[in-house]
């Protein structure tokens, strides 16, 4: 029987994404055996992340500055504002390279089902910032998946008194996909070729 320590470890590792108990018991054993080189800097560098990174109070992206380097970039178009559901989608997008202007990261969707409305995302937080600036295209970077497409018709209401060019991404994109899962070239064709609503 492992130690209260090392069955704690498992446990915590276990509830990672993408682990289970086996691959917990897997990744517990690596660390353990490989104290100087990978476990003590993993510490480490959880530690400081942990400490330093935080949420862009105006994208919600996450970063060691607030606001953060893409907020403050000003090599980055002003006039563009690209939503995404989570912040793997922002740097799915950024991988891409396809697209220099902000962001806005809603921190989900919609979804009746899991009781997440409007007021659990960052969406008034999106219409503040286009009626603050000078904003004139959104592009609505969601999910193919149901509740993606719903969030996109709820936005699309909600953009319709601000005069500007609301796009979509063009249906490369697999139903269902999520961003983060595709591969660049496919992302970047989707983004290329924006629909307007
Ligand atoms: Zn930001």
């Amino acid at each position: 029987m492992n130690s209260p320590e090392i069955q704690l470890l498992i446990q915590h590792l276990s509830k990672l994404p993408g682990l289970g108990p086996r691959s917990g018991r897997r990744v517990a054993l690596h660390l353990l055996k490989r104290r100087e080189k990978i476990f003590r800097p993993l510490i480490q560098v959880m530690l400081d992340a942990e400490q330093k990174v935080k949420t862009c109070h105006i994208c919600h992206a996450l970063d060691a500055s607030d606001p953060c380097t893409l907020c403050v970039d000003p090599k980055r178009d002003p006039h563009q504002i690209c939503v995404v559901e989570d912040v793997a989608d922002l740097w799915a997008l950024e991988r891409a390279n396809t697209y220099r202007g902000g962001y806005h990261v809603l921190g989900g969707v919609l979804s009746a089902i899991d009781g997440i409305g409007p007021q659990q995302l960052n969406i008034q937080s999106l219409l503040d910032r286009i009626a603050e600036s000078q904003i004139t295209e959104v592009i609505l970077a969601l999910n193919a998946t149901v509740d993606g497409q719903t969030t996109i018709h709820y936005l699309i209401e909600q953009l319709r008194p601000f005069n500007l060019s609301v796009t979509t991404l063009a249906h490369g994109v697999p139903i269902g996909g999520e961003l983060d899962y595709l591969d660049e070239g496919t992302l970047f064709t989707a983004f290329q070729a924006r629909r307007s609503t």
